[in-house]
């Protein structure tokens, strides 16, 4: 790169983003402008990290270092494919990085999916995290039996949060209607269907064992799916705790605790039935062949009135991103999706890994652009600031987003360290007031 300013646009401000505009932002002689269609910054840390692990979303704060630079300006509000295109974009900023994350729910594909009842762990978590999208939907806890769909971690967050009393998220920024409305339901069983085995889950060990430590709800697993014990001391150490847990949950007993928790592995949806809403899952009994799940042609159904598929995400389509529809996210090689345009986190490689596993990613797209891209007096900032103004839109700055992170903090009754808005007109009056009031 030359010594001219190098003006790259990041679009999307959760943790993929503001790794890479942390690794650019080294550089003085680059220009940072990061883009988000909602007012807030910090995508998945607000949005999809679950409202009682607070621990985690304090990585926010590096990410407020970062947005304090000097060479880095926030710009929520603006929605690129709508306010602004792409190509925009690129004709304005040397670079363009999406880093859009997987906002999406992965389609189950099974008959009865699209039953009212169903509703996938995108819009689910979104609704208990006030993330405006989902903050209105009006979802009907009123059953005794739930059946989360997958063996990952976001399965394990629902069933806690659905299992969870109001004490215990007294510490957490969980929407208020969520809580009033899991307290008041009838749930007596949450299910958690893995299609393959114990061996095979994706869970943690510590979000894993959170599941043990539960006020009123007992964690229950069937002995007979868990590998034996000589297998078991074979497992490299984390698998081997996995088991481990799982193990314990074994013995517990049903009437220790109200609400049952049941692990039940090696179990395939095939059908939800209902005719209004959802009653009743079908689910055909598995094996392995190799590391694949294959039916047995043994089925069995288990009643339930709400199905929360939490099996995975994908990016959302920007008009003019090449888009490879099977993977759900954008077709790039190594980041680079074409000239000057590039993608990192989720958008680039799917929904996987903790949110660490961006820093890397984050770093090795900013190293890229740094060696591949040579500045050549395009506008950046400067040029979208003349387009934000054309087009009259209300463009959130960090300052804004300071305000109303500092009027959420102040709303919030002690434990809960935050109240969130969930709508977008709320976060801007609220940016809109406090400018004034300035
Ligand atoms: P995940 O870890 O990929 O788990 C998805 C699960 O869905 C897998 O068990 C998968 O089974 C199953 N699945 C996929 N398609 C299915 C189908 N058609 N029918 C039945 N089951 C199906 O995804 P995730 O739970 O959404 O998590 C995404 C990422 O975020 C992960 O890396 C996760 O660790 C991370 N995360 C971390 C935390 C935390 O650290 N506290 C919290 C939440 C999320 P197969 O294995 O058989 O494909």
């Amino acid at each position: 790169m030359n010594s001219a300013n190098c003006h790259v646009a990041i679009v999307g401000t959760g943790p993929a983003g503001f790794y890479t505009a942390e690794a650019l932002a080294d550089n003085p002689a680059v220009r940072i402008d990061m883009i988000d269609r909602l007012p807030t910054p910090y995508g998945l840390i607000r949005g999809g990290v679950a409202p009682d692990h607070q621990s985690i979303k304090a990585v926010a704060r590096r990410y407020e270092k970062t947005a304090l630079r000097k060479n880095v300006r926030f710009l929520g509000n603006l929605t690129v494919g709508c306010d602004v295109g792409i190509e925009e974009l690129l004709a304005l900023y040397d670079a363009v990085v999406l880093a859009t994350g997987a906002p999406e729910d992965r389609p189950l594909g099974i008959p009865g999916a699209d039953l009212p009842g169903v509703v996938g762990s995108a819009a689910f978590v979104g609704w208990y995290n006030s993330h405006p999208d989902f903050a209105d939907l009006d979802i009907d806890l009123d059953t005794a039996s739930v059946a989360v769909i997958g063996n990952g971690n976001v399965a394990l967050d629902v069933a806690r949060i659905l299992a969870k009393t109001p004490d215990e998220m007294a510490q957490s920024d969980i929407a208020p209607y969520a809580v009033e409305r899991i307290a008041r339901a009838p749930i007596r069983d949450i299910h958690i269907f893995g299609r393959r085995g114990p061996l095979q889950a994706h869970f943690t060990p510590k979000e894993l064992g959170e599941m043990g430590e539960l006020e009123r709800a007992v964690p229950l697993v069937d002995p007979q799916q868990l590998p034996d014990e000589e297998e078991e001391a074979t497992l490299e150490p984390a698998r081997r705790k996995i088991i481990s847990i799982l193990r314990d949950f074994s013995r517990n007993r049903p009437d220790d605790k109200p609400l049952h928790v049941h692990f039940r592995f090696f179990a395939q949806p095939v059908e939800i039935m209902g005719s209004e809403r959802v009653c009743c899952m079908r689910l055909e009994h598995t094996r392995l062949e190799g590391e694949r799940a294959v039916g047995t042609g043994r089925f069995f159904e288990v009643p339930c009135g709400l199905v929360i598929p939490c099996i995975g995400y994908r990016t959302s389509p920007i008009p003019g991103v090449p888009y490879d529809e099977r993977a759900g996210r954008f077709v790039n090689e190594e980041g680079l999706i074409g000239e000057r345009l590039y993608c990192v986190g989720w958008a680039r490689r799917g929904p996987t890994g903790t949110i660490g596993t961006n820093r890397p990613d984050g770093a090795a797209i900013a190293a890229r652009i740094c060696e591949e891209v040579t500045p050549s007096g395009r506008e950046g900032g400067a040029g979208l600031d003349r387009l934000i103004a054309a087009r009259g839109l209300e463009v959130v700055r960090f300052s804004d987003w300071q305000r109303i992170d500092a009027a959420e903090c102040a709303a919030a009754t002690p434990p809960h360290p935050r109240l969130k808005f969930a709508h977008i007109t709320d976060m801007l009056e609220a940016a809109r007031e406090k400018r004034l009031a300035d």
